[in-house]
């Protein structure tokens, strides 16, 4: 996201949209020919294109969504022409938005309606790390892999992010916040992960961007832990519709909490591949 941002911001900041264009039923009949762009900024997962008429439009990406830069007249290559919710060019560039999500244009004044929500943002300039274990803790008996996701706690922390810390930690996915022993470091830990990839494509928390090498946990489920050889266990963690895949060395992580998930057995290891700003 915070990737995706800075190449959106990069395109278009400063340029007027020569095509300002929504396919969605709310936005359709919404022109935004002729409006200047400021600045492309991300709040945590979200995206706020800011515009010199004092309009913010807001994407979301979810589990699947993207924005695809091209030069004019190159050929759009993200997808079948009906997940292309958005198109928004200049005389530079082309940015196409595919399966985007929460889409919303609102007073630039008005964001907080928005974003106003979310707790400190990880990859933000105003990061407060000591607002964001606050915030943690203030739901001491939630498990800590569905705390880390809640992004009114802190803002930015994907699956991955959430899974690989918290093997890095020796933290149990399940675990209560308030059994996590040291909480700011898990919290800096995610960070420091998201610092080392946000400006690449490749997510690697291990260091090595070889497929197959780039994660401790994520996408491991029946293979050996890289530090201890214990079988990576894959279980579903969340409430009901938003539980979201969860990886954990059963060793390396061990339980300090009663709330213990059951694993999944023989099913496939992932539904659907991680998906990466593009
Ligand atoms: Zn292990």
């Amino acid at each position: 996201m915070w990737l995706a941002a800075q190449r959106m911001n990069t395109a278009l900041a400063g340029g007027t949209l020569r095509r300002g264009e929504f396919r969605i039923p709310q936005l359709a009949t919404l022109d935004l020919t002729g409006a200047g762009v400021r600045e492309v900024v991300p709040r945590g997962k979200h995206l706020l294109i800011r515009l010199d008429d004092g309009r913010t439009l807001r994407t979301h990406f979810r589990m699947d969504g993207s924005w695809h830069i091209y030069r004019p007249g190159a050929r759009w290559r993200g997808g079948p022409a009906f997940s292309v919710r958005a198109v928004l060019a200049t005389d530079q560039w082309e940015c196409v938005g595919y399966r985007l999500h929460d889409m919303a244009l609102v007073a630039t004044d008005h964001e907080d309606s928005l974003v106003g929500h979310l707790g400190p943002d990880v990859l933000g300039p105003d990061w407060d790390a000591e607002e964001a274990v606050r915030r943690l803790r203030s739901s001491p008996d939630e498990q800590i892999g569905v705390a880390l996701l809640d992004q009114r706690n802190l803002a930015g922390i994907g699956n991955l992010y959430k899974v690989e810390s918290l093997f890095l930690c020796g933290v149990h996915p399940w675990a209560r916040v308030a059994d996590v022993a040291d909480l700011p470091g898990l919290v800096e830990r995610a960070r420091m992960l998201m610092l080392a990839n946000r400006d690449h494509p490749e997510q690697s928390t291990t260091g090595d961007t070889r497929r197959g090498q780039d994660h401790w946990v994520a996408g491991r489920r029946g293979r050996p832990c890289r530090r201890c050889g214990t079988t990576i266990l894959l279980g579903d963690q969340g409430p009901d519709l938003q539980e979201r895949v969860t990886w954990w060395c059963p060793r390396c992580q061990a339980a300090r909490s009663p709330i213990d998930p059951e694993a999944r057995t023989g099913e496939p290891d992932h539904p659907k591949p991680l998906v990466t700003a593009s």
